[in-house]
């Protein structure tokens, strides 16, 4: 157990990064520990038992999805569903076709896989983006050949928020035969979703993003899209992604799953918080840049540069009065390099290491917001009386929610 010598008080502003398991979710998932560990590829009664919490959950996720249940497959975490799918749809079409145009801000486990297959032979393209991060859908026409078999754009970034025209970007891939895949594991629980009116073939989840559990995400594909199998064993997934199922994991997404709508009934309330915050800040750091977008951008997420102060400085500080931030991705964390998604929107490798990245949830209140203005102004002000060389002992009052 690690001491807790800091701040009573808690602030979580990390909600990009994880959520926290809901009582109910916690509940289902007990349940079905205690009462349905039998194995779903068992035929005797146990094991169909656990099978049917499966195809519970699929249908539960289907619906939050728009998509039918038989195009839905579980994993491990979103991770692994974007190498699943990147992998294998490369595999079904090179070298008959050989291109793959994706974006500068992909999240690291699109990033990476890309880097990995382009060793392979595959050509990897990245549209750019504009200041907001949003697609030059010009330019993707432009790339789009006969060679492309894909098109990898996310339907909302995690760290800056951008919400992509993911319904123009299918419409143009389309016209040239091209497929889409879509990482929209930010997007669940926070923008509605229906893969159907997306048009996208592939698009991935996570549950851990919407007050589920960790380690389980699944993969849509659309039923008249190309898969094969990914890991090889049992019969699992349809073939396509062999191991024993973690079923209270699933059971746990399908719940989650069920809280969608309401979830997303709640960004009315965090835009106005966002909107307060903002506005505040801009009052106590007159030259802060604020690099998510105003319009088209998850009302959770704002990305802020504080120039002049280190984002590792900012986040131990804040963190030391219980509130929790980060720098960009949180897979990418303890990398220390510039963020990718900020330096392709235009900042420079300093400007991107002076960010952070603040991320409502569904339970942020007013309350919280005004305490982290609190803390900011006086961390800043502190900061500014350390520069002007002035000495003032400052009584070490605990600032309170
Ligand atoms: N894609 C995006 C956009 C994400 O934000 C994340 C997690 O931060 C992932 C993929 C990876 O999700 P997981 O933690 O389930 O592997």
């Amino acid at each position: 157990m690690i001491k807790q010598l800091l701040s009573k008080n808690r602030v979580y502003f990390d909600n990009n990064a994880t959520t926290k398991v809901t009582p109910k979710v916690r509940s289902v998932m007990n349940q079905v520990l205690k009462s349905y560990w039998g194995n779903p590829s068992s035929g005797y009664a146990k094991g169909k038992m656990s099978a049917q919490i499966i195809e519970k959950a699929r249908e539960q996720v289907a619906t939050a999805i728009g998509a039918h249940s038989h195009e839905v497959y579980f994993s491990s975490c979103a991770t692994e569903s974007n190498n699943a799918l990147l992998k294998t749809v490369s595999n079904i079409f090179y070298p008959e076709k050989n291109k793959i145009i994706s974006t500068p801000i992909e999240h690291p486990s699109v990033m990476s896989t890309l880097e990995y297959i382009s060793k392979l032979g595959i050509e990897v393209q990245y549209c750019p983006v504009d200041k907001s991060g949003r697609v030059l859908l010009k330019d993707l026409e432009d790339m789009i050949d006969d060679k492309t078999f894909l098109v990898c754009c996310m339907l909302a970034n995690n760290e800056i928020g951008t919400i992509q025209d993911v319904k123009k970007i299918t419409k143009l891939a389309k016209v040239k035969n091209a497929l889409v895949f879509s990482d929209c594991v930010q997007a669940l629980g926070k923008i509605p979703i229906n893969v159907k009116e997306l048009g996208v073939d592939y698009a991935t989840f996570s549950a851990h993003k919407l007050y589920g559990p960790k380690g389980v995400g699944a993969w849509y594909s659309r039923i008249s899209s190309p898969l094969e199998s990914y890991i090889h064993g049992g019969h699992q997934e349809e073939g396509m992604r062999a191991g024993t199922e973690s079923i209270h994991n699933i059971a746990g997404f399908g719940e989650a799953c069920k809280q969608v709508k309401k979830l997303i009934s709640n960004t009315s309330k965090n835009t106005f918080l966002k909107k307060h915050f903002i506005d505040e800040l801009k009052v106590i750091k007159s030259d802060i840049i604020i690099n998510s977008p105003m319009d088209n951008c998850l009302t959770n997420t704002i990305n802020l540069t504080f120039p002049g102060i280190t984002s590792g400085e900012l986040m131990r500080a804040l963190d030391y009065q219980g509130i929790a931030v980060s720098a960009g991705s949180a897979c990418s964390s303890s990398s220390n390099k510039p963020s990718h998604v900020l330096k392709a929107i235009g900042l420079t490798d300093k400007e991107a290491q002076e960010s952070i990245r603040i991320s409502f949830g569904n339970d942020t209140k007013y309350k919280h917001i005004k305490y982290t203005l609190k803390v900011l102004k006086q961390y800043l002000e502190e900061k500014k009386r350390e520069e002007t060389g002035t000495v003032i002992k400052l009584k070490s009052q605990e600032l309170r929610l």
